[in-house]
């Protein structure tokens, strides 16, 4: 009867939804939630809001398709003998590409980008207010904050096929008579129709519609300034056809003539009707919502100098929202979606009292166990602010829904009036649309600007003498041997292959050949592509030639004493050869680069790293790696940088090409194929992961809010666009962002505001998805409520990435000063304004209890410790993780749960599909809570580290490592063999039961007392003393004396 279909699935692939959910289904933990190791973003992503951007795809080198004489290509002699051919005369002449090219772009050398928001040195942080000066231009209006428009009234919008939204005339919804109708088949569908849809346009018509912004339908083509003329520059996203001209996204009227009409449903008079017929069914009504105190629990005063355990014996849980149990039942799970406060707070100024940061954290691709997706020809949405229709909308009746963000009144559309999961028509709020906080939705072609784009893999490969040397290269073509089928994507997928050292190395994996074909690019400071459609080839019509590629490479650089790393033309390479596609490159690299463009020298002092208090070089030290990324990302490619080297590679610098791009950074410092064989698991097993996970082609995410709030700071992988426009070439379920947030207007009329990401991307098989997460938080105005809601793990992630930047932007110490403060005001505010009964002590709220700890945790980490050797780009790695992580591995990365495991007891184990699996209490992070004659483990997230003493326990050694004493246990250990015993057995399921709770593989140590990485198992105990920093207990004496001052 209608196109509407409706499933659930786990994001792999679908299972038929045979009775609909009435729950959340995403509130069930999914069994393999997750992270992945090495993930990590750097410093803030302030970028001007629309940086003019290069032109074309070969910014570096304009004009660089030199009419030269055909490339002479190296024909390898044979799988077994395909080696490089010997360096000079047969060296290939540069290419002379065959037929028209298209022209180059402007030759226009884009302006440099400012490296990082330049705030002024601030020792504390204000809040809500967006950061100072940064140095972008003027912020036009929040797409979000759309004036509404009176309502339902015929489209006043502009006219351009896209641009005004996709507006579709909603005939017909206002005059049907509400109630069951038998409706047509036909009519579900024509009354949707309207202009664009249906159709991906050609470029002709696309030149007015050049960006995804506009396929997400934000209010840009509604509301808002233009974008600024950015001239010759002026391609504001490079999201687009290649082919389409410059300057034609400058489409939108400069005055927007629907800013001015007054909101009629101004919150002030909305009195959250019922609707007359069937109340109880309808939508939950925010009417019920009451803002009782909360428990008195998360208030209760603790002394934090008295009361020393102040763990929880499990995982710390986040605050729940003082909403009804319906609507907070409805609610977002905060793995995916949370907010700093859990209450929100009525007026900035009440923020400001606070001294608690407002801010989002969000895993907006996170692999879910059940996630509905919907089919639907329409996709229903507020008409004013395009927010997609959500469990926090109220309907007025049957056939009017009003919007939780801006509260205009739209029409439900007829197709909406059925019901797939109950196969009923006439209840629009048991959609699932309204009745899931997370959804996916199946985008019709009006949310294309082109046929959505295969997956292309492009694996890009550091062959230098050093590389070489570390043995990467097999564990990498091995895994991609073993995963090639399991590479997410269809029929069209493209895959290809470069490697480089002192030269670009192409293979020709063309169909009909009898052998991968190697041509050699010798003229780096001119890189051009050899035969463009030979060497990204489709994956299953040439998979022998890949295989057999991937069976040779190990051993065709084996004798190389090539020291040389073009890292930057082999970049750009990359990135001339996914463009026309977009896709992911996969850069591996074991060097600083040392030839061509992007050629890095050493910043690093080593025996200087211990002193310094304040780090340099912190910072890129070109820009060039950061505007190939935003090529990149203008042409939906993505750069992934799996960096394996002991020495210094410049992270600071080669990391832009990643953050900017979306991309991922990996990091093995001392990888060694012999040495380390605890690190090669952890490589092997980061590939299993990075290789089959899912990814999300040419993606944007747009996040909306309740008009009054505005969100003006991201953190992450990615590319600010517009105001709030992110842009990801590509997505992944590991990757987390955060936001932060002020309040603009004053609150006071609302009960609850909401919160809604909305996640635009191609699917690896080829379909266009809109996944939308939608969370919903009362506001208050008392501090008591605003400090019961505080949840400290997402307030302690939010400020750990704006400790990032501000250690970029001013001096690691500010950063580091900045922290401090934070907890001193948050915590003086409460004793201020919350604590009625002055006490002596050190005072927190229990739902704060652990800020001071956190605190103090983070200023031991390696982004922001100092007085230890840190290496710089160790340092830097930390800080791209604190940026990048989703919350809950970033948690155990800043404080690392510790148990003891030498004396597992059933008593209170879980059972899990009859296994069972114990659960010991997460002890203090302190060498008091050790002992000899224990084994303890420690979860830091990406690694386990089971330290044992030296006197440990006879009866875990035999029966659980299997060794007679403990002289015995093998230096580098990092199994627990599988012994028949129950206490190997028991130890097995809790470490098992620990991993299976994320997507990645932490690998596990076993560290004896005089192993090398007891250094790093003790430095994770946060609560002790070290040389150079403060016990837990003289932290706290330090605040103490703070707040009272
Ligand atoms: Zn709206």
């Amino acid at each position: 009867m209608s196109t509407t279909g409706y499933n659930s699935q786990n994001g792999a692939g679908g299972q038929p939804y045979a009775n609909g959910p009435s729950q959340n289904p995403l509130l069930v933990p999914p069994s393999g939630a997750g992270y992945n190791i090495g993930t990590q973003p750097l410093y803030s992503n302030q970028m001007p809001a629309k940086a003019p951007l290069s032109t074309g795809p070969g910014p570096y080198n304009p004009g660089s398709y030199q009419m030269t004489p055909p490339v002479s290509s190296y024909q390898g002699p044979g799988q077994a003998s395909l080696t490089r051919p010997p360096m000079g005369p047969v060296q290939p002449a540069p290419f002379r590409p065959a037929g028209p090219m298209a022209p180059q772009s402007q030759n226009s050398t884009p302006p440099p980008m400012p490296s990082a928001a330049p705030y002024a040195p601030q020792p504390t942080w204000p809040y809500g207010a967006p950061p100072v000066s940064v140095s972008s231009p003027p912020v036009p209006t929040m797409g979000n904050h759309v004036t509404p428009v009176p309502g339902p009234v015929p489209n006043r919008h502009s006219p351009s096929p896209y641009g005004a939204g996709h507006t579709p005339p909603l005939h017909h919804g206002a005059s049907l008579p509400p109630g069951p109708v038998s409706l047509p088949a036909s009519s579900a569908t024509s009354s949707y129709t309207y202009q664009g849809a249906g159709q991906v346009p050609t470029p002709g018509e696309a030149s007015q519609i050049n960006s995804f912004d506009h396929l997400e339908m934000g209010t840009k083509g509604m509301v808002g300034p233009p974008p600024p003329q950015t001239g010759l520059a002026g391609r504001p996203t490079g999201q687009s056809y290649p082919s389409l001209p410059p300057g034609y996204a400058n489409m939108v009227p400069s005055a927007s003539p629907l800013q001015s009409p007054k909101p009629p449903y101004s919150p002030a008079h909305q009195p959250y009707q019922q609707p007359q017929a069937n109340p109880a069914q309808l939508s939950p009504s925010l009417a019920a919502l009451s803002l009782q105190s909360q428990s008195p629990e998360t208030l209760r005063a603790v002394n934090l100098l008295q009361e020393r355990n102040i763990l929880p014996p499990g995982p710390v849980t986040p605050p729940t929202p003082c909403l009804p149990q319906d609507l907070q039942k409805l609610n977002c799970n905060p793995e995916v979606f949370r907010s700093t406060l859990a209450n929100i707070p009525q007026t900035q100024s009440l923020l400001n009292k606070a001294k608690l940061p407002l801010g989002l954290l969000l895993h907006p691709f996170k692999d879910l166990s059940q996630l509905p997706v919907v089919t639907s020809s329409t996709i229903v949405r507020c008409r004013s602010c395009r927010t997609y229709i959500n469990p926090f909308v109220s309907f007025l009746d049957q056939r009017r829904w009003k919007c939780n963000l801006c509260y205009r009144v739209n029409d439900v559309p007829e197709e909406f009036m059925y019901n797939p999961v109950s196969r009923s028509y006439g209840e629009p709020h048991k959609r699932p649309e309204v009745q899931n906080p997370t959804i996916e939705f199946i985008a019709p072609s009006e949310y294309m600007l082109r046929p959505p784009q295969p997956a292309v893999y492009l694996f890009v490969l550091d062959v230098s003498h050093n590389a070489v040397e570390t043995g990467y290269l097999d564990v990498v073509c091995q895994s991609l041997l073993d995963n090639l089928s399991s590479l997410p994507g269809d029929t069209r997928t493209k895959i290809g292959f470069i490697t480089f050292d002192s030269t670009i190395h192409f293979y020709n994996l063309q169909e009909g050949l009898s052998q991968p074909q190697m041509l050699i690019v010798s003229d780096i400071d001119d890189i051009f592509i050899p035969t463009p459609d030979s060497l990204l080839v489709n994956l299953n019509d040439c998979k022998e030639l890949v295989q057999d590629l991937l069976k040779g490479l190990p051993q065709m650089f084996n004798k190389t004493m090539e020291t040389q790393s073009a890292l930057g033309p082999a970049l750009q390479a990359a990135f001339k050869l996914l463009s026309p596609t977009g896709g992911r490159a996969s850069i591996f690299q074991t060097q600083l680069p040392t030839l061509g463009v992007g050629a890095l020298k050493s910043r690093e002092d080593p025996n200087q790293r211990a002193s310094l208090k304040d780090i340099q070089h912190l910072s890129p030290a070109t820009d060039f790696y950061k505007k190939l990324a935003l090529d990149c990302s203008g042409q939906q490619v993505a750069v992934d940088l799996f960096l394996l080297s002991g020495q210094y590679c410049d992270l600071a610098s080669l990391g832009c090409i990643s953050r900017y791009s979306a991309g991922s950074v990996y990091y093995y410092p001392s990888y060694h194929h012999q040495h380390n064989l605890a690190e090669v698991e952890r490589f092997q097993k980061d590939l299993k992961r990075y290789l089959t996970r899912k990814i999300g082609f040419e993606a944007v995410m747009r996040i909306r809010c309740t008009k009054g709030l505005s969100i003006h700071t991201f953190h992450g992988n990615f590319f600010v666009r517009s105001t709030d426009l992110l842009s990801l070439p590509n997505v992944n379920p590991d990757a987390g962002f955060a936001v932060q947030m002020s309040i603009e207007e004053n609150l006071m009329d609302l009960q609850a505001v909401s919160f809604q990401a909305a996640l635009l991307y191609t699917s690896s098989k080829g379909e266009r998805r809109i996944r939308v997460h939608t969370m919903c938080l009362p506001v208050v105005n008392s501090m008591a409520d605003i400090f019961a809601g505080a949840d400290v793990q997402a307030i302690t992630g939010l400020l750990a990435s704006m400790a990032v930047d501000r250690s970029v932007s001013a001096s690691l110490s500010d950063a580091r000063d900045a922290l401090t403060n934070a907890a001193v005001d948050s915590l003086t505010a409460y004793r201020s304004s919350v604590l009625t009964i002055q006490q002596p002590g050190l005072l927190a709220p229990s739902c704060l209890r652990l800020f001071p700890l956190y605190i103090l945790a983070l200023l031991k980490q390696k982004a922001f410790r100092t007085g230890t050797s840190t290496r710089l780009d160790d340092r830097v790695f930390a800080m791209f993780q604190l940026k990048y992580q989703p919350l809950s591995y970033l948690v155990l990365m800043i404080h690392p749960a510790l148990y003891r495991v030498d004396d597992l007891t059933d008593e209170g184990a879980l059972n899990i599909n009859e296994r069972t699996v114990p659960q010991p209490k997460v002890l203090q992070l302190s060498v008091e809570k050790l002992n000899r004659e224990g084994a303890f483990l420690m979860d830091a997230g990406s690694v386990m580290l089971l330290w044992m003493g030296r006197n440990c326990n006879p009866s875990f050694l035999s029966q659980v490592l299997g060794v007679p004493s403990y002289a015995a246990v093998p230096q580098n250990m990092n199994q627990l063999p599988e012994l028949d015993t129950a206490e190997s057995v028991r130890t097995r399921a809790f470490v098992g039961w620990l991993r299976e709770q994320r997507p990645f593989f932490p690998v596990l140590h076993i560290v004896r007392e005089e192993s090398p990485l007891k250094a790093a198992f003790m430095q994770n105990m946060v609560e002790d003393r070290t040389e150079s920093a403060l016990s837990y207990y003289e932290y706290l004496l330090h605040l103490q004396q703070q707040t009272s001052k």
